[in-house]
């Protein structure tokens, strides 16, 4: 091992969040994350104001933007291109492994969201979430993926969530089936390349909370006490076996290392839907087909569509009858219209942009005004609070890919509703309470502990600081221009030290 050297682990823990693990922690049944939470610091790590995967994991890895790196929800569409699946070749922006790579550090960097296809980088990497499947070329060196084949023919990139998955715990045994190969990839392959830079990313708490979160969350009022009785204890031995998994490959980590638990969001149960479509029929902004065949999709998902019946049906139907429904919309009278799911937020329908668009670039702004005031006024039924915070895109986001983010980006991180884009041709504004679905949040985690780490509460941290963050805990001097900031106290020490040179023979 090199004089000097300052690695920095940097575990990724999809979707958690601090009122998820506090009653885990408090049963003892997380020795692990509890022992580098007291022994380092640990804080609330907000995501993006849209709390999605992609763009979050896109976030950490460039220290940008979506504007900058371009990746909000699973497709990219700029005005008069075709539509762009999101991948690492169309993802912007130098990645974390970059840095390390050319200063000569070495990276492992393992089952990363947005990284399929694998970069050529200084280490390895074995992609994540949105590799098509394990038969695609998902390592680099590409020659590890038949070592993968032949000694941990189990390996899964992902395992799928869906709520109809909740009917009993089989579930379960297949996330720890899949851990189980993981963990023993990783603590191979972080003997073999004693990395500078690790980076793993576990998906496993967002699939299991995406299918038992009515389970998980006893101060929600979807809470089911009565299966939750017979069924939480088996889940909280799947996060055990997560924190022991993660507490064996801890035990590789060289004492020079400084270590980071970060989530890419945080989750909560969801309060209700926001149908966004409906909402701007209201307005009289969208406009629906009369006599269209679509009346009976709209039907079964406003009869239907309950967490309760969703379970019972495949996640396939379910999302297809929704699609079916926006086939109501008559686009030659709509002025704007949900965007998906995945981006949360509405888009104009204007002309020459938009397929068959109908607002003038002159009305643009009055049309987009009209609908952020009509929000501000929306509130939930129950307690008569707003709703939802709505404003133009171009008032949180910057960058060259500002124009595929939608006109307006909506933000539900007090109500915890979600935006809809079904359309319903129900009232016009549908706010239905008691939905028992778990949905992404803001509020997420970030631990740290290690030699350049001060002890003690940590203030709250952006995802855009962590790039900064890593950098600065490596040594390495960060290049100008990223979004974020190096986490304030956290890594007091870090700054203070000198920064290492680039090796000028780099790539
Ligand atoms: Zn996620």
């Amino acid at each position: 091992m090199s004089k000097g050297r300052r690695p920095v682990w940097l575990i990724g823990l999809d979707g958690v969040s601090f009122d998820i693990l506090q009653p885990m922690i408090d049963a003892g049944r997380l020795p692990t994350l509890t022992d580098f939470m007291t022994r380092g610091t640990a804080g609330i790590l907000k995501s993006n104001v849209v709390p999605f995967t992609p763009q979050a994991w896109a976030t950490v890895i460039t220290g940008a933007n979506p504007g900058r790196h371009g990746v909000f929800g699973f497709v990219r569409q700029m005005p008069g291109r075709p539509p762009e699946f999101l991948s690492s070749k169309t993802m912007r922006g130098e990645r974390l492994w970059t840095w390390f790579s050319r200063r000569g550090l070495k990276n492992l960097v393992i089952n990363v969201p947005l990284t399929y296809p694998p970069e050529p980088l200084n280490g390895i990497m074995i992609t994540g979430m949105m590799t098509p499947s394990e038969s695609s070329q998902f390592t680099y060196p590409s020659e590890l993926k038949a070592r993968m084949a032949r000694e941990w023919p189990g390996y899964r990139v992902d395992v799928r969530a869906s709520i109809d998955k909740s009917r009993n715990l089989a579930f379960l045994d297949e996330l720890e089936g899949a851990l189980a190969v993981s963990i023993d990839l990783m603590t191979t392959l972080v003997k073999e390349v004693d990395p500078d830079f690790f980076f793993p990313v576990f998906v496993m708490p967002d699939r299991i909370q995406h299918v038992f979160g009515h389970l998980i969350h006893p101060a929600s009022a979807a809470y089911d006490g009565a299966t939750a009785k017979k069924w939480r204890s088996r889940i909280w031995d799947s996060y055990a076996k997560l924190d022991a998994a993660i507490g064996r490959l801890l035990d590789l980590a060289p004492p020079e290392a400084n270590v980071l638990f970060i989530s890419d969001h945080g989750f909560a149960m969801e309060r209700g839907g926001f149908f966004t479509n409906d909402f701007l029929s209201g307005l009289g902004l969208l406009k629906l087909k009369t006599g269209g065949g679509h009346g009976t999709a709209r039907l079964i998902v406003r009869k239907f569509n309950t967490p309760a019946i969703k379970r019972l049906v495949p996640n396939i139907l379910v999302r297809k009858t929704i699609d079916l429904t926006k086939g109501a919309i008559d686009w030659s009278k709509t002025a704007a219209y949900a965007a998906s799911a995945a981006q949360q937020g509405i888009s104009i329908n204007l002309l020459g942009r938009e397929p068959e668009g109908t607002v003038s670039p002159a009305d643009y702004d009055g049309v987009r005004d009209r609908i952020i005031e009509a929000l501000a006024s929306v509130s939930r039924a129950d307690t008569g609070e707003p709703a939802v915070k709505a404003c133009r895109r171009e008032d949180i986001f910057y960058g060259p890919f500002l124009e595929a983010i939608p006109d307006i980006v909506l933000s539900f991180e007090e109500s915890r509703l979600e935006a809809k884009d079904a359309v319903l041709g129900a009232d016009a504004v549908t706010l239905s309470d008691g939905g028992s679905r778990a949905i992404h949040h803001r509020d997420g985690i970030f631990i740290a502990c290690g030699p350049s780490i001060e002890p003690g509460p940590c203030e709250e941290l952006n995802l855009e600081d962590i790039a900064p963050t890593v950098l600065a805990l490596a040594g390495i001097e960060a290049p100008v221009g990223l979004d974020g900031s190096v986490g304030g106290q956290v890594v007091q020490r870090a700054r203070s030290v000198r920064v290492a040179r680039p090796d000028p023979r780099g790539t």
